[in-house]
C-alpha cells in the first residue's frame, strides 16, 4: 500500500514496548507499524529511536501584541517561537497557560473571554499543536458556571494559585471551583505554595536586610510547599477531583503525595527540569536572578529524591514551565527576592536534557523517558491515544531520535528568544534529528521547516 510517508529502519518505543518498525503516515495519522509498505516519501532513519512527539503540558508562550497592549514586562516568545523551541526539542504537543488580563476598558477578563482571546492568538503562530489550560485568578467572582462553560469549549483543566494567600484562604470558593471541575470532568492544576508562608518569610527577609536576589530561595521555603501540597491533597479528598500539582520540588512535598496516592486519591504530580539538573548553591553565582523560579531550586537531596520519583513512577510527568525572560530582563538590578523575575525558557532542552541525564545516564529507563514526557501528560489531558503513543489511528507525531549525537547547550543558538540557557556550557548526549508532526515533517536533520499556523488547537479533557 503506498502512504504519504514511510519512516523506515528506526527502533519504536512505547511505554511497555519495543520493535524495529517501519512507520507508515496517511493523512497525518499513523497508518500501519511494520510489514510491508511504500511512500510517496521516504526518510531514512536507522539508528535513530522513533518516539512519540513530546506534550508538554505547561508553558507560558504570549501570543503578539499583547505584550504592548499590557504594558507591564511578560515572557518573551510567542506561539512561533515557541513552537521552534519544541519542535527543535523533540515536542510536537504544548499546554498553555492562559492569563486573565485587563480588557480594553481596564476590567480583568473573564477566563472565558481570556480563552476566546488566546484562541485567536495563538491559531496563526503556533506550529506545534496546542490546548489551554483556564486560570481562574479570581474564582469568587466568576459566574456560575464558568468551569462546566469551558470544559464544554473542549478547555477540560483549570488552574489556581495557592501562593495567593487571599485564595489560599478562601476554602469555601476553592472548594466550589474544584467542585465544579469535578462534576466537569476536568483536571485542578494547583500552584503550591502557602502564599501565607510565602509573604511572611518575604516580609522577614527584607526587615533583616536580607532582601538581595541571592536569598530568593529562603523567601520560599519548602515547608510552603508542603503546606500547599497537603491543601491541594485535601481538595483532591473532599472534591474527588483530579489535582494536578505542577513543579513539585521538594522530597517532603513529594512525599505527601506518594502517601496520597497509596491512599488512592486522584493527585497527579509534575516536575520540572530545574529542579533535577540545578540545585540552590547556584544562587552563590553572580548572576544568581537567571535561576529564579517558583518554588525555588532545592537540596541536592530534593534533587535526588525526584530523579527516584521519577523512576519509581511517582511523579507522572517532567514539562519545561518554559517561562522565558532575557538575561537582561532577569538580572533588572531593582528586583530583589521577593520581586525576582520567575521562569525560564526550556522547551528546547527538557528532551534532551531529561535523556542524556535521565536515559544515558542510567538513572531512568527509555520507557519512563517516553511516559514522562508524553504518554502520562496526554493521558491526563485526554488526548491519548491521539497522542502520547506511536500506534495505528494515532497522530503521526514522531521525533527521531539520535541517541549518540553529542551537543554543548548554548541558548544563544537556540530558538528561544530569550537567548540564553540556563544550562549553557552543559555537554548532552541525544537530541532529537528529525521531527514529525501529524505527518509533516517539521525539522528535517536540526533545521525548523514548519511554518506558524500549521499548529491544531486540541480538544482536551473530555
Ligand atoms: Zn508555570
Amino acid at each position: 500500500m503506498g502512504f504519504d510517508l514511510v519512516i523506515r529502519g528506526a527502533t519504536v518505543v512505547t511505554p511497555g514496548h519495543r520493535e524495529a518498525a517501519d512507520i507508515g503516515i496517511a493523512g497525518g495519522r499513523i497508518a500501519q507499524l511494520g510489514g510491508t509498505m511504500t511512500g510517496a516519501e521516504e526518510l531514512a532513519a536507522g539508528g535513530l529511536l522513533a518516539m512519540p512527539g513530546g506534550v508538554d503540558a505547561h508553558t507560558h508562550l504570549v501570543h503578539q501584541g499583547l505584550s504592548d497592549r499590557l504594558g507591564f514586562p511578560v515572557w518573551v516568545d510567542d506561539f512561533w517561537s515557541g513552537s521552534r523551541a519544541a519542535i527543535a526539542g523533540g515536542i510536537t504537543t504544548i499546554g498553555n497557560m492562559t492569563y486573565p488580563v485587563p480588557d480594553d476598558e481596564g476590567r480583568e477578563e473573564t477566563p472565558s473571554a481570556a480563552i476566546t482571546r488566546e484562541m485567536a492568538g495563538a491559531a496563526p503562530e503556533a506550529a506545534v499543536d496546542w490546548f489551554l489550560h483556564p486560570i481562574l485568578l479570581h474564582p469568587a467572582a466568576l459566574a456560575e458556571g464558568e468551569v462546566g462553560a469551558l470544559a464544554e469549549r473542549g478547555h477540560g483543566s483549570i488552574k489556581m494559585f495557592l501562593s495567593d494567600p487571599d485564595l489560599a484562604a478562601d476554602e469555601t470558593t476553592l472548594l466550589a471551583a474544584a467542585s465544579a471541575a469535578k462534576a466537569a470532568g476536568s483536571v485542578t492544576l494547583l500552584h503550591c505554595e502557602d502564599g501565607a508562608m510565602l509573604r511572611q518569610a518575604g516580609e522577614k527577609l527584607i526587615a533583616e536586610g536580607r532582601g538581595a536576589v541571592v536569598n530568593f530561595p529562603d523567601a520560599r521555603p519548602v515547608a510552603a510547599e508542603v503546606a500547599a501540597v497537603d491543601q491541594a491533597i485535601g481538595i483532591a479528598r473532599r472534591t474527588g477531583v483530579r489535582v494536578y500539582i505542577v513543579h513539585l520540588s521538594s522530597a517532603a512535598a513529594l512525599d505527601r503525595c506518594r502517601r496520597a496516592r497509596a491512599a488512592g486519591l486522584p493527585v497527579y504530580v509534575e516536575t520540572r527540569p530545574l529542579y533535577l539538573h540545578l540545585t540552590r548553591e547556584r544562587f552563590a553565582e553572580p548572576d544568581a536572578a537567571k535561576y529564579a523560579g517558583a518554588p525555588p531550586l532545592r537540596e541536592p537531596s530534593d534533587r535526588e529524591a525526584l530523579w527516584a520519583g521519577l523512576a519509581a513512577g511517582e511523579v507522572d510527568t517532567v514539562c519545561s514551565d518554559h517561562a522565558p525572560w532575557t538575561l537582561e530582563a532577569k538580572l533588572d538590578p531593582a528586583l530583589n527576592a521577593v520581586t525576582a523575575r520567575q521562569g525560564v525558557a526550556d522547551l528546547e532542552t527538557l528532551m534532551p536534557m531529561l535523556y542524556s541525564e535521565g536515559v544515558a545516564a542510567g538513572r531512568i529507563s527509555l520507557d519512563q523517558f517516553v511516559a514522562l514526557t508524553s504518554a502520562n501528560a496526554a493521558r491526563i489531558f485526554g488526548l491519548h491515544p491521539r497522542k502520547g503513543t506511536i500506534a495505528a489511528g494515532s497522530d503521526a507525531d514522531i521525533a527521531l531520535w539520535d541517541p549518540g549525537h553529542r551537543r554543548t547547550i548554548d541558548g544563544a543558538r537556540m530558538q528561544s528568544l530569550s537567548g540564553y540557557s540556563v544550562y549553557d556550557g552543559w555537554q548532552v548526549q541525544g537530541w532529537p534529528r528529525f521531527v514529525v508532526r501529524r505527518g509533516q515533517l517539521v525539522l528535517a536533520d536540526g533545521q525548523i521547516t514548519a511554518r506558524p499556523g500549521d499548529g491544531e488547537w486540541l480538544r482536551s479533557g473530555i
